[in-house]
């Protein structure tokens, strides 16, 4: 099976700025951000997208999502707040099959999002 391009992130492979990095998760710069703060946390194993987790990525997901929580912590967005973002699929936006969280934040976010 044909690897993806976070996997080759992950491998340093493709250069990033790591934000964080630990067995399950890594954490990096997204290449295009969106809001003043724009991280990518990624699953080491790639699951392809929320709609395909298993089972038996509850402990990888949920260590994903404290992750989450504690990197946007660590960048001072817990005062003003910041948004989670998982796309899946065409109507979601999701353009790489690798699941991934976005961490927004920095500035205002709108509702309904775009
Ligand atoms: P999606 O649209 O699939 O939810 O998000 C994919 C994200 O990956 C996009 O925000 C895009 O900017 C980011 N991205 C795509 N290619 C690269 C890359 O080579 N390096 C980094 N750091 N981010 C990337």
């Amino acid at each position: 099976m044909s690897r993806t391009l976070f996997e080759k992130i992950i491998a340093r492979e493709i250069p990033s700025t790591v934000v964080y990095e630990d067995d399950l998760v890594f954490a990096f710069k997204d290449i295009h951000p969106q809001a003043p703060v724009h991280v990518l946390v990624i699953p080491k194993q790639p699951i392809p997208r929320i709609a395909e987790a298993l089972p038996a990525d509850q402990a990888v997901l949920g260590h994903l999502l404290l992750k989450a929580g504690e990197i946007a912590r660590s960048l001072g967005l817990e005062k003003n707040g910041f948004r989670l973002v998982f796309n899946n699929g065409p109507d979601g936006g999701e353009a790489v099959p690798h699941l991934h969280c976005h961490i927004l934040g920095g500035r205002q976010m709108g509702w309904p999002p775009g």
